[in-house]
């Protein structure tokens, strides 16, 4: 298999060049192309650990810095929106691993899935934003569309239990993050470090706010619902700290199918590599008798407002999830220079989705000019 890796520098992107490695020997896959975006260094030591003959990132000062330090090698620098549309369309993946933190990800994702890749998608924010056009261009081009998000991908998995028409509901499991169990008052006063220690998992620092404020999760049920093709309603978030159990699927007849591991994003992204096989796996793996107890709870939506939100912009549809992602975007960018309060990045995505009129069947300008409105008003 030839594979391209759109945030290759990344928490993802490097896990997933390690499964690359844990794979040699059981299924060969060669590395055709990577990005990053400020991480020269590390990229350039994946360009010659993997012989990649293309790397792409955002900035033309970036690309002639990577250029000059890789000149000694094969491999081809590109730059800016251009270039990372290239890399993931045109450099003769047969699929690509969608890496990149936030909305910067969806136009090259597309355009892998227009040049008819399959596509390992872990940036949520894509599908959140342009759902409905994501997926009737997988329909189109008759591409796989293989979840890499844990949740998604134990969906997924589960869902072969049953036919699609027996399927009742999707428990999608959260952790709660740092902050579970916290009230309002007790949020006031969260520091910055706090937020990014996350209990379970260790992700870049984006999705970690998200999964504090729960608008990881928000995200994550407006991503089933296009992925899964069910109703918000269907979505129930179910509270799982030791993040076991990574989701459940009902069914008509009231079984309840689960997928389970330990916490690794490396399962679910060799599970998207070698579908719809199962090769074997290194590392860890689970033991119950000693894990002893898994426990369950309810989220607290009054408290961790983004999820209402989530769920809230999912239920409207049209351009009120790219308003409620750009808005978390810039208010997390903002949170992690430390210009707002944990508890400011509800408010200013809840001020925000009240200030646009929303649009019905938006078409991809409709939804580029909506982030880009959202991006403008700024904080
Ligand atoms: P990281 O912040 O660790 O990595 C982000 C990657 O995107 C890096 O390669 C970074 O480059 C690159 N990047 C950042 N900004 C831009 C930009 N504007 N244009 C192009 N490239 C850019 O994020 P994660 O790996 O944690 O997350 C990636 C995606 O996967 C997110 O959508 C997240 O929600 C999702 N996800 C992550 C999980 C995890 O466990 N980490 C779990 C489930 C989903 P550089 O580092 O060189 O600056
Ligand atoms: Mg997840």
């Amino acid at each position: 298999m030839k594979l391209a890796i759109l945030g290759a520098t990344g928490s993802i992107g490097t896990q997933g060049l390690e499964v690359v490695e844990d794979l040699r020997g059981i299924k060969e896959i060669e590395v055709v192309g990577i990005s990053g975006n400020k991480n020269l260094k590390l990229l350039e030591e994946q360009i010659r650990r993997f012989h990649v003959p293309f790397a792409a990132v955002p900035e033309e000062a970036d690309a002639k810095a990577l250029a000059t330090a890789v000149a000694d090698t094969d491999c081809k620098v590109l730059s800016g929106k251009e270039g990372l549309c290239y890399l993931a369309a045109e450099t003769g993946a047969d699929m690509l691993l969608s890496a990149i933190v936030g909305f910067s990800g969806m136009l090259p994702t597309l355009k892998a899935i227009e040049a008819g890749i399959d596509i390992a998608l872990a940036n949520k924010e894509t599908l959140v934003t342009a759902g409905p056009i994501f997926m009737d261009a997988v329909e189109k081009y008759g591409v796989r569309l293989l979840p890499v998000d844990s949740e998604h991908s134990a969906i997924f998995q589960s869902l072969h239990a049953g036919e699609r028409k027996e399927l009742s509901k999707i428990l999608l499991t959260a952790s709660g993050g740092p902050f579970y169990g916290k009230t309002r008052e007790e949020l006031e006063a969260v520091t910055l470090a706090q937020a990014l220690k996350h209990p379970n998992w260790s992700m870049g620092a984006k999705i970690t706010i998200d999964s504090a404020t729960l608008m990881n999760k928000g995200l994550e049920v407006i991503e089933a619902k296009w992925l899964f093709d069910v109703e918000i309603e269907d979505i129930e978030v179910v509270v799982q700290r030791e993040s076991i159990i990574h989701s459940m699927v009902e069914f008509c007849d009231h079984s309840v199918i689960a997928q389970l591991g330990l916490p690794s994003m490396k399962h679910p992204i060799q599970y998207a590599f070698t579908y719809p096989e199962r090769l074997p796996a290194k590392g860890e793996r689970i033991s119950f008798s000693d894990l002893g107890r898994i426990s369950f709870g309810k989220p607290d939506e009054d408290t961790f407002r983004c999820l209402a939100l989530a769920k809230e912009a999912g239920s409207m549809g049209g351009i009120m999830p790219t308003v409620l992602n750009a808005a978390n975007e810039v208010a997390v960018g903002a949170f992690l220079q430390e210009k707002i309060r944990f508890l400011e990045i509800a408010e200013y995505v809840e001020k925000t989705m009240d200030r646009f009129e929303n649009i019905q069947a938006p078409t991809i300008e409709d939804l580029l000019k909506a982030d880009r409105a959202v991006r403008e008003l700024g904080i």
